[in-house]
C-alpha cells in the first residue's frame, strides 16, 4: 500500500458540528504546538459557544490552571459526535476564551494535518503551526504603502544624466519587474540601501505613489497580458489528457516527462486556465530557487489574479496574500514547498514543477514532502495533479510505469530546436600526462572564447562554494576540520577565513600546520571563488559573475544578477546548482560543467540520480535560441552511467539501469525508508541510545511480525555536526504503514536520556 491509499479515520469526518444538534454538553478538542501536545478536551463556556469553531485558536488553562497556553481547536464534540465516547465529560474543564473571529486554518485542511501527523509521526499541533504562516498567526495588519515605478521617460533621461552603475541597475530592475515595488522591495531586489533609490526619486527617474495595501491589485492591465502560444502536437496531446480529468472533476496524477525546453510551463498554464474557467483555483509549486522574476512574470502575464509566495515576503505581506487566497480572490498561487498549504477555497489543480527537486522535502519536523502532501490534498478534493520534470524522481517514474500515474511525454524541444550537443572532457588525461590540472581544460577555454566572440553567453556549473575546499599539510597530511563537525573546512578568499559549510563556524586561516608546525600549508579543491579568480585571469576582457549562496546572501541579489545576464552585461555566469534550474536564456550557447563528479561519490543511494539530474538540468540551459548551443562536461568518470546518460539526454537509459539496483537493495521506489537519527554531545551516550532504539525497533518488528530490514546502527556519514555526535539507523520496509507501526511501537514509552535528541525521518531525502 502506498501513501495515497492509506486509510485515515478523518477522511469521512462529519462537517463541523452545528450547535443546535447538541445535548447538554459540548467540548472543544484542542492541540498545542509545544509539549504537552494534547489533544485535550475542554468544556465550551456558554458565552463562547457561538465563537467556538474548528480551526480557531483558543486560550486554555493547563496543569493546575496557573498556566495558559494557546491551542488550536481541531474538533467540536457533543453527545452525537462519533468521538463522543472518547470525551471524559465529568472531568471537562472550561477553556478561557476563543482568540480568532475567523478560523485561522481552513477547517478542510484539518484532515490533511491529521494525515501529516500520522504519516510523518509528528504532533498535530506542530503540523498546524507549519501550515499557518507566522504573519497570519500574528494577524499582521494592513497599511498604506508607497509604491515605485520608473518615470515614463526614464530611458532618455538615463542616457542624458550621469548615473552610477548601481543607479542604472536599480532602474533596470524596476523597469523589468511586472508590478510596482515598494522602496524596501526594490532595495532588497537590487541589494542596495535606500540612498540611491531616493537619489533617483529626486532626479525624477523614479516616481512614487501611495496605495492602501488591501487595494493593491494583482491584475496586469489586459493590454499587457500575453496571448496563448500555439501548442505543438506533443503539448496538445498532453493537455488533452489533463483536460479530461479537470472536466470530470476527477483525481489523477500526471507525470509530465518533458526534456528541458520542451514547453512544460505552457502546458501548465493552459491546464490552469481550464481549472480557472471552472471557477477553481490552482496551486503551482516550484523549487524556491526557481521563484525568479522570470517565473513570476510568465504567470502574471497570463492570469488576472496571481499570488507569488516567496521566502522574502515579510510576515505582513504573507498574511495579506493568505487572506486574499482564503477569500477566493486569487486564481493561481505560485510558491515553494509550503504553498502546498495555501487556503484556496476551491482547489482545481496542483502543479509541481521540477518535481524531482529535493527542496520539496522539509528538513525539519514535520518532515513532509510537498509532493506527497499535494497528492493527499488532490485526492481528497478529487482534482488532478501534474508533476513535471526533465529528470523525474525514480519514485514518480516507477509509479508511472505501474500505472498509478499517467505518463505524458514531451520528447522534443519547442519549435524543433535541437538539444545541445554534449561532449565530455576526460580530466584523467591531463593528470596522467603529468600536466597540472587547471580548473578549466584547454578545450573548454577554447570553447568559451569561441562562444563569446560569436556573441553568445556562457554558464559554468561548479557545485562547491568557497575558494579551496581542502586545507592540508603537505608534510604530515593533516587536514583542517571544523572543531564541531566532521567536515573539512573550506577556505574563503573574502575575509581570508576558514568556514564550515555545515555549521558556519569560522576561524582564522593557519599559516602553519596545526599538527606538525610545517610552514607551507596547502590549499586544494576547487571552489567557485577560485574558479572566478581563474576566469578573470584567463579572460580579462570578459565580464564574469559568480552566483552562489555567498554572493547571493541579500534578498534580491539573485534577481539582479539574472537581470544583468539577460541584458547581456555579463559574458560568463558561474555558480553552484543555483544556476542549473529553470533559467531560459536563449543567448546561452555554451554550458560547461566544471566537475561533474562532485556529488557522484556521496554515501547516498541517490548520488547517481542527483548527478544525472544536475548535469541534465544545467545542460538544458544551452541552445534555447536560434544560435543553438553546446555543452562540455569535465569529469574524472566519463564512463559512469549517470554521466553517460546525462550527456545523451537519455532519462530512460538512466532509469532502466538505476531501477534494478534500487530493487535489489529494496530502496525506493521499491521499498519505503525511515531514518532514525540520534545525536548528543557525548558520543558514548548517543551510541548507546541509538543501540537501544534499534533494539526496540527489532522487538517491535518481531512482536508485530513485520518484514523490515534494519541497517545499522552506525555513525552517520556526517559523524559530528555542530558539536553533536550522530548515529543513525535505516529501516527498509515494503510499505509505509509498516514503518509507521514499528516506529510508533518502538517510541511509545521511550525515555530519552538527558543530552540526547532523536528524530524520525520518513521517506528521507538527506542521508548524511
Ligand atoms: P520547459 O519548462 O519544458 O523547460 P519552457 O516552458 O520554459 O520549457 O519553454 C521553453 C521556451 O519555449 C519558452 O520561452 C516558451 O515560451 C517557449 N514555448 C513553449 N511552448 C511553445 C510553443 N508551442 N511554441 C513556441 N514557443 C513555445
Ligand atoms: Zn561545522
Amino acid at each position: 500500500m502506498n501513501s495515497n491509499d492509506q486509510p485515515t479515520l478523518f477522511d469521512t469526518a462529519p462537517e463541523p458540528w452545528t450547535l443546535d444538534d447538541q445535548g447538554d454538553w459540548l467540548a472543544a478538542r484542542v492541540v498545542f504546538a509545544d509539549p504537552p501536545f494534547g489533544p485535550y478536551d475542554y468544556a465550551i463556556p456558554a458565552e463562547q459557544e457561538t465563537a467556538t469553531g474548528i480551526g480557531k485558536r483558543i486560550y486554555c488553562p493547563l496543569g493546575s490552571g496557573r498556566r495558559t497556553m494557546t491551542g488550536y481547536c481541531i474538533d467540536v464534540i457533543g453527545p452525537q459526535h462519533p468521538l463522543a465516547h472518547e470525551v471524559n465529560v465529568a472531568r471537562l474543564r472550561p477553556f478561557d476564551r476563543v482568540i480568532d473571529a475567523e478560523a485561522i486554518i481552513l477547517p478542510s485542511l484539518i484532515p490533511l494535518a491529521h494525515w501529516i501527523s500520522e504519516y510523518y509521526l509528528c504532533p498535530l499541533g506542530s503540523v498546524i503551526e507549519t501550515i499557518v504562516p507566522v504573519g497570519v498567526r500574528q494577524q499582521a495588519g494592513t497599511r498604506e504603502l508607497t509604491f515605485l515605478i520608473v518615470a515614463p521617460n526614464w530611458q532618455a533621461a538615463a542616457r542624458d544624466q550621469k548615473l552610477t552603475d548601481l543607479q542604472r541597475s536599480i532602474l533596470q530592475v524596476l523597469a523589468s519587474g511586472s508590478a510596482a515595488m515598494t522602496p524596501k522591495e526594490l532595495a532588497e531586489t537590487v541589494g542596495c540601501t535606500a540612498g540611491p533609490i531616493s537619489t533617483l526619486r529626486r532626479k525624477g527617474l523614479i516616481v512614487a505613489y501611495n496605495e492602501r495595501v488591501q487595494q493593491r491589485t494583482h491584475e496586469i492591465p489586459a493590454e499587457l497580458r500575453q496571448a496563448d502560444l500555439p501548442l505543438n502536437d506533443d503539448q496538445q496531446r498532453a493537455l488533452d489528457q489533463v483536460f479530461v480529468a479537470i472536466d470530470q472533476h476527477r483525481h489523477e496524477t500526471f507525470l509530465m516527462n518533458g526534456i528541458t525546453g520542451s514547453g512544460k510551463t505552457e502546458v501548465y498554464i493552459r491546464a490552469i486556465q481550464k481549472a480557472v474557467e471552472h471557477g477553481r483555483q490552482a496551486i503551482v509549486l516550484v523549487p524556491e530557487i526557481s521563484l525568479t522574476p522570470q517565473t513570476r512574470q510568465r504567470f502574471r502575464a497570463r492570469f488576472n489574479r496571481v499570488a507569488v509566495l516567496h521566502s522574502h515576503l515579510t510576515p505582513a505581506e504573507r498574511s495579506w496574500h493568505w487572506n486574499q487566497i482564503a477569500q477566493g480572490r486569487i486564481d493561481v498561487v505560485i510558491g515553494a514547498r509550503s504553498a502546498v498549504f495555501a487556503p484556496v477555497p476551491r482547489l482545481g489543480l496542483i502543479v509541481i514543477d521540477e518535481e524531482h527537486d529535493g527542496s520539496f522535502k522539509q528538513d525539519k519536523s514535520p518532515r513532509y514532502h510537498a509532493r506527497d502532501v499535494a497528492a493527499w490534498r488532490a485526492r481528497h478534493d478529487q482534482v488532478p495533479v501534474i508533476l513535471g520534470s526533465a529528470t523525474p524522481s525514480l519514485e514518480s517514474f516507477q509509479r508511472s510505469r505501474s500505472g498509478e500515474y499517467r505518463l505524458l511525454e514531451l520528447p522534443k524541444r519547442v519549435l524543433d530546436l535541437p538539444l545541445p550537443d554534449v561532449g565530455t572532457i576526460d580530466m584523467r588525461i591531463d593528470y596522467a600526462q603529468g600536466k597540472r590540472v587547471s580548473p578549466l581544460s584547454q578545450k573548454l577555454r577554447q570553447e568559451i572564447r569561441q562562444a563569446t566572440s560569436d556573441g553568445g553567453q556562457v554558464i559554468l556549473l561548479l557545485n562547491r562554494r568557497g575558494y579551496s575546499t581542502r586545507v592540508q599539510c603537505p608534510k604530515c597530511g593533516e587536514v583542517v576540520y571544523c572543531p564541531d563537525c566532521s567536515i573539512p573546512m573550506t577556505f574563503h578568499r573574502d575575509g581570508m577565513r576558514l568556514a564550515c559549510h555545515y555549521c558556519d563556524h569560522q576561524q582564522e586561516t593557519p599559516d602553519r600546520c596545526p599538527k606538525c608546525d610545517f610552514n607551507a600549508i596547502k590549499f586544494s579543491g576547487l571552489g567557485t571563488q577560485r574558479l572566478e579568480e581563474y576566469i578573470r585571469s584567463v579572460f580579462p576582457d570578459l565580464v564574469c559573475e559568480r552566483m552562489d549562496t555567498d554572493t547571493m546572501r541579500r534578498p534580491g541579489s539573485h534577481e539582479a544578477a539574472l537581470a544583468r545576464f539577460r541584458n547581456k552585461e555579463i559574458h560568463i555566469l558561474l555558480g553552484t546548482q543555483m544556476i542549473a534550474k529553470g533559467l531560459d536564456f536563449p543567448n546561452v550557447t555554451l554550458v560547461g560543467v566544471v566537475n561533474a563528479d562532485s556529488a557522484l561519490h556521496f554515501p547516498d543511494f541517490r548520488a547517481a540520480e542527483r548527478t544525472f539530474a544536475l548535469v541534465t538540468q544545467v545542460a538544458g540551459r544551452s541552445g534555447r535560441g536560434p544560435k543553438g548551443g553546446r555543452v562540455l562536461v569535465q569529469t574524472f568518470s566519463p564512463e559512469h552511467p549517470a554521466i553517460v546518460a546525462a550527456t545523451r539526454h537519455d532519462y530512460l537509459a538512466f532509469a532502466q539501469r538505476e531501477l534494478p539496483i534500487r530493487e535489489s537493495a529494496g530502496f525506493p521506489p521499491f521499498g519505503r525508508l525511515a531514518r532514525i537519527i540520534v545525536r548528543g554531545q557525548n558520543a558514548e551516550l548517543a551510541r548507546a541510545f541509538c543501540d537501544q532504539f534499534s533494539g526496540r525497533i527489532e522487538t517491535a518488528r518481531e512482536a508485530q511480525g513485520i518484514e523490515l530490514n534494519i541497517l545499522g546502527p552506525a555513525p552517520a556519514p556526517v559523524e559530528k555536526l555542530k558539536g553533536n555526535f550522530r548515529f543513525h539507523v535505516l529501516l527498509i520496509a515494503k510499505a509505509d504503514v509498516e514503518l509507521q507501526k514499528v516506529v510508533a511501537a518502538a517510541t511509545s514509552g521511550l525515555e530519552t536520556p538527558e543530552g540526547i535528541q532523536w528524530a524520525v525521518d520518513i521517506d528521507p531525502q538527506d542521508m548524511l
